[in-house]
């Protein structure tokens, strides 16, 4: 069997000693790769530092931007083979693997397109000069600079091409040096991208590697400069802010970990409104796409009292015809694939009981073992399962829903008052997430939620009848858009077009004449806007 090596130090360097893990095919469980611990993951940060740094800081946004058009291009070319490894190395549906590898791409587009704006300083240029006294001449303008570090990247399981290729792509902009490290249950998708990104010779030396394997002692290596990204659990993402090197050496640190995404059918909402079948569509795709493994599922669906008997029989009927289709990916008719792992099958079996303190199961049987494809009992699947608890368990914020994430297809019916207060309150005791999406034509209700819910979210979808036939299920983050969300979610900010920029870069107030400004730090360039 294949051992993955990890492309550090210039070069592809194997593991260490024995292998750590073995991947497997999660529908099959058929063996795949082993992977293993790396060597000299102190020198690999002090290689991409040193040597990978300077060489991104030397070409202009333009040039970076040209880097990752021609990134986009190599992996456009291997689009079908890298679909098929996240088929069986991933248990994808070819949808979801689309979701993955096409969601790289399109960031390295977009990243690529704005770089464009960006103009020729090795600087971003990000407000007009201010006025720091009446009576003088003294100014303060703020500019943003790559950090002269390495940006460490850890990403989840659940998106090896999208984590990677899009946090890549905005450190590359910004001129900061990637380290990646993906999830290691996943990483063949990641690892053959990482392959593709070498052999064409399309970055600069040092500018990104690659660990395939376990983290080992790479945050003992970080300084002042470096920039943490990490995507995943809490309890890791906790472990990471308080490592002892990070906080020693006050290393900058992004967490996009847990997210119980919610999703409001607004009081005004009628069955067989094409805003409600826009609202169904939505539950069901962000229940069942990637098998319910997306941070940006919906995971408490909050319904109108009077509604809920609908809402509940619709989604159930759509959930049962999934439930028939769920099986390995790699066979004709499966719409919906297994669990990345073992363990996450296990940790979503324990999470449904724990829901099922506080609500009751409407439709699905999470110890089903036979599914389409592949014999009784092999393979991580679960089917669909939805859960509804009472208006009272809602309102409660210590109700199990509120505060586990149960990483697979699975979410529960909370009803409600139909007022805003009750919306509020009951978004509100996620302690914070990635995205919420209401349905609603009441204007002032839609306005009252933005005022309510936005501050404990990082994105906010308002969809109405009237945009109704156009718009996308909430789960798709678009690079023009903020990815990262308070409290529980992490309190992490990614993406958001030039926003996103800033994680990798020190803003800096240039305090000078303001003549002297005007001529070395140069009006602001593009569509203005601020890096961070
Ligand atoms: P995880 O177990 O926390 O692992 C995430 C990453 O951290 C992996 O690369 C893992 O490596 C690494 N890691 C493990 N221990 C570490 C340590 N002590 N120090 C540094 N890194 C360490 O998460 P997961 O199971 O892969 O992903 C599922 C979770 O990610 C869910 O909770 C989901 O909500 C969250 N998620 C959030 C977002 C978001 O944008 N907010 C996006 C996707 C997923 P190994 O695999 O080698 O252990």
């Amino acid at each position: 069997m294949r051992t993955l090596s990890s492309y550090l130090l210039g070069g592809w360097q194997p593991i260490a000693g024995e292998p750590t893990t073995i991947l497997v095919n999660p529908a099959t469980e058929e063996p795949l790769a082993a992977v293993g611990r790396a060597h000299d993951l102190g020198k690999a940060v002090a290689y991409g530092r040193d040597v990978g740094g300077p060489a991104l800081r030397r070409l202009t946004f333009k040039e970076r931007g040209a880097i990752l058009q021609a990134m986009a291009k190599k992996i456009f070319e291997h689009r079908e083979a890298l679909l098929d490894l996240a088929v069986t190395s991933g248990g994808n549906t070819r949808g979801d693997a689309k979701f993955d590898i096409d969601g790289a791409t399109g960031v390295l587009a977009a990243y690529a397109e704005l770089a464009e704006t960006l103009g020729d300083h090795p600087w971003i240029v990000e407000d007009d000069p201010a006025s720091l006294v009446r009576t003088s001449k003294i100014r303060a303008q703020h500019v943003s600079l790559p950090r002269h570090g390495l940006a460490i990247h850890i990403n989840a399981f659940n998106f090896p091409a999208w984590g990677m290729i899009g946090k890549a792509a905005v450190s590359i902009l910004a001129g900061m040096p990637v380290l990646s490290k993906p999830a290691t249950s996943t990483c063949l998708v990641a690892h053959r991208l990482a392959e593709l990104l070498a052999e064409g010779d399309l970055l600069p030396p040092g500018a990104f590697q690659f660990l395939a394997g376990p983290v080992g002692d790479l945050l003992d290596h970080v300084g002042p400069q470096d920039v943490i990204a990490f995507t995943g659990s809490a309890a890791v993402g906790a472990k990471i802010r308080s490592h002892a090197r990070v906080l020693a050496a006050n290393t900058r640190v992004n967490i996009e970990a847990d997210s119980l995404n919610a999703v409001v059918f607004g009081p005004d909402l009628e069955s067989g409104s094409q805003l409600f079948d826009l609202a169904i569509r939505d539950c069901v795709i962000e229940m069942t796409q990637k098998t319910g493994q997306k941070c940006t599922a919906t995971r408490r669906i909050l319904v109108p009292e009077g509604l809920l008997d609908q809402v509940s029989e619709v989604l159930a009927e759509r959930l049962a015809d999934l439930a028939a289709k769920t099986g390995d990916p790699a066979a004709k008719g499966v719409r919906m694939g297994p669990l990345a792992t073992a363990q996450q099958l296990a940790d979503a079996r324990e999470g449904i009981a724990r829901l099922r303190a506080d609500a009751r199961v409407v439709r699905g049987d999470p110890e089903r073992r036979a599914f389409e494809g592949v014999a009784d009992g092999k393979g991580f699947f679960l089917e669909p399962i939805l859960l509804a608890a009472t208006a009272e368990a809602a309102l409660d914020p210590a109700s199990a829903f509120h505060g586990l994430e149960v990483f697979g297809p699975v979410a529960t019916l909370l009803p409600y008052d139909g007022t805003l207060a009750s919306a509020a309150a009951i978004v509100r005791a996620g302690q914070g997430s990635l995205v919420s999406t209401v349905y609603s034509d009441d204007r002032t209700f839609t306005a009252g939620a933005i005022a309510e819910l936005a501050p404990h979210l990082g994105r906010l979808v308002i969809n109405d009848e009237k945009n109704a036939a156009g718009a996308f299920s909430p789960g798709c983050v678009f690079p023009q858009a903020n990815h990262g969300g308070p409290g529980r979610a992490g309190s992490g900010a990614e993406l958001g077009g030039l926003h996103g920029l800033g994680l990798y870069m020190q803003r800096t107030a240039i305090q000078g004449g303001a003549s002297q400004l005007a001529r070395i730090v140069g009006a602001r360039a593009g569509a203005g806007g601020s890096a961070a």
